[in-house]
């Protein structure tokens, strides 16, 4: 079924298939039938395993424990963003959709909110188990909608399994307080609740994990959910519904509704305003966290909003300039570049900005392989979209407009699918755009500084407050620069800097509120002071 499956959203390979995997010379070049036998042996990998992605792949939204169309009939294609080819299409909901669905979740938080954590914790431990058996469905359908590469998306599956895993646990300890009382005659005692319905909407840049992040912690809490996830990416959402009714998730506590980006501002409104709803959690860009917060003032909604970026990866004299390169490849380079934590401004001290240049560029020429995300060691799959190569493109220009040089890249690859070449800029000044907007693409901007004093100035000098990450063999330096950087996240000589035992948020212009660790589920409960009075014997 897998093999059938990859073979249906490949057209050539159907050719393959009819002689039986053997395709001939006449038809195509050396070079063309290594690539496609190279992707049918992963086909016939994924076979073997007794992958079914097909099981997975939904052409219906998740409404009410049920697989529903829009009331209006539409429905919109989701395409692969390696070579454009359509996928599948689901429901073009709009705002009425979005009413019954909230409505629904409603009705059920009235039940579900009864439950007790341990019901509520098993579910999302057979969720998290089940998500971990179906890795690899849930990876391909990742790879088929997103583009990354194939391991990339096995990683980010083992990640969004791992917040469902970390709240289920977490769902037994939503522990309150028990206050000193402040007069003989009173009790007081603090007690979480679950705040009611929340709504969520999630970007396409980690289609999976997005979500889970912020359903597991909602679902602990014992809040039900409206989710709507990007026009790009919709169907690893689906296929995570597929996964919670099979571990026992009850009809109505997760509804996930699908749109066209057409629909996206009307149905985000709805979630807003709707006094059903009580929490709205964000991912996104800044610029549309900023609307969706004003659209929630009427109502006065409780809000996380988890936003851009710009981050600074900062390197000093003292640092050991491979592992900062390492660092580097992984802060820079993962997902190509489209991480809202990605490195944005990379500030290298002028006592080792060449060498650091240098030894870059070597890395990104032998490290980095552009290509669909299931072919063999590609580790750079395409842009999201067409719009997302005209910005990275776009930005390179003006940089070099204006005094940059091109080390490595600086242009699209030749060919069909939205992929930009990794590229490396040396000579950027923190005037250029590229260092004052969210590239979200393969694009290593590199500025020469001279002192740690400066190196904290320019790294602070934006809206942004998401990730910042710096590398130093001095101790002390290594204290003075994590306090003074003005980032919710700050990674010493390590890039991989987030998980679910620990927060993930930002500061000014970059959010409220924090994900994951444990504080992430108070995001979901409102808190209450009750206090008793009581007889006080004389
Ligand atoms: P975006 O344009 O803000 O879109 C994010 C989500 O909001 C998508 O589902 C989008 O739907 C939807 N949306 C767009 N306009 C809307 C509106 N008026 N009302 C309601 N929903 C609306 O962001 P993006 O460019 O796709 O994603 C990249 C951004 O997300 C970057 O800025 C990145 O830094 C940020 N991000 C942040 C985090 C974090 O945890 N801080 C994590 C990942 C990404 P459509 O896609 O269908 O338009």
């Amino acid at each position: 079924m897998g093999v059938l499956y990859l073979l249906h959203t490949r057209p050539w390979l159907c050719i393959t298939r009819k002689k039986a995997g053997f395709a001939t010379r006449k038809l195509y070049s050396k070079g063309a039938l290594l690539y496609r036998n190279r992707i049918l042996c992963q086909a016939l990998r994924m076979a073997s395993s007794g992958m079914n992605v097909a099981a997975f792949q939904k052409d219906k939204a998740y409404v009410d424990g049920k697989w529903v169309s829009a009331k209006s009939g539409k429905t919109f294609e989701v395409t692969n963003p390696s070579n454009g080819k359509v996928l599948g299409s689901v429901p073009d909901m709009d705002r009425s959709d979005a009413q019954a669905a909230i409505e629904t979740a409603y009705r059920t938080f009235q039940a579900w909110k009864s439950t007790l954590p341990k019901e509520r914790s098993d579910i999302l431990r057979r969720w998290f188990e089940l998500c971990v058996k179906h890795k690899k469905e849930l990876a391909t359908l990742i790879t088929l909608e997103m583009g990354k590469s194939f391991p990339e998306a096995e990683g980010e599956i083992a990640y969004s399994a791992n917040f469902l895993e970390w709240y289920s646990e977490e769902t037994r300890r939503t522990y309150g307080d028990v206050t000193p009382p402040p007069a003989h005659n009173k009790r007081v005692m603090v007690i979480k609740q679950p705040i009611g319905v929340a709504a969520m909407i999630t970007p396409w840049n980690f289609p999976s994990a997005m979500l889970t992040r912020k359903i597991g912690a909602a679902l602990a809490a014992g809040c039900t959910v409206v989710a709507r996830p990007a026009e790009d990416t919709p169907l690893s959402a689906l296929a995570l519904c597929e996964l919670a009714e099979q571990a026992g998730v009850p009809p109505g506590v997760v509804n996930v509704i699908t749109s066209s980006r057409e629909n996206a501002s009307p149905i985000g409104k709805e979630l807003c305003e709707n006094p059903l709803i009580a929490k709205i959690s964000f991912t996104g860009s800044c610029a549309v966290g900023k609307l969706l917060l004003s659209q929630c003032a009427n109502t006065v909604k409780k809000t996380s909003m988890e936003l851009g970026g710009n981050a600074p990866f900062i390197v000093f004299d003292s640092a050991d300039v491979d592992k900062a390169i390492q660092g580097l490849m992984f802060a820079k380079f993962r997902v190509t570049g489209q991480t809202c934590i990605c490195a944005n401004r990379i500030l290298v001290q002028e006592g080792v900005y060449d060498k650091f240049v240098q030894a870059l560029a070597k890395v990104i020429d032998s490290q980095l392989k552009v290509g669909d995300g299931f072919e063999p060691g590609v580790t750079q799959g395409p842009l999201i979209n067409k719009r997302a190569v005209e910005k990275v493109e776009n930005l390179v220009n003006s940089s070099v407009g204006e005094g940059a040089k091109v080390v490595v890249g600086g242009s699209r690859k030749d060919g069909p699918g939205n992929f930009f070449n990794p590229t490396l800029l040396r000579d950027v000044t923190t005037e250029m755009s590229v260092a004052k907007e969210e590239i979200f693409g393969p694009v290593a901007a590199c500025i020469k500084f001279k002192t740690e004093d400066e190196a904290i100035a320019i790294a602070n000098s934006t809206s942004y407050g998401l990730a910042s990450y710096f590398y130093t063999n001095d101790i002390s330096q290594s204290y003075r620069v994590s306090e003074a950087l003005e980032f919710g996240m700050v990674g010493v000589n390590e890039a991989a800097i987030t998980s679910p035992e620990t927060t993930f948020g930002g500061w000014k212009e970059s959010g409220l509120g924090s994900e994951g660790g444990k504080y992430g589920i108070n995001e979901y409960l409102a808190f209450k002071n009750i206090c008793y009075g009581i007889q006080h014997k004389a």
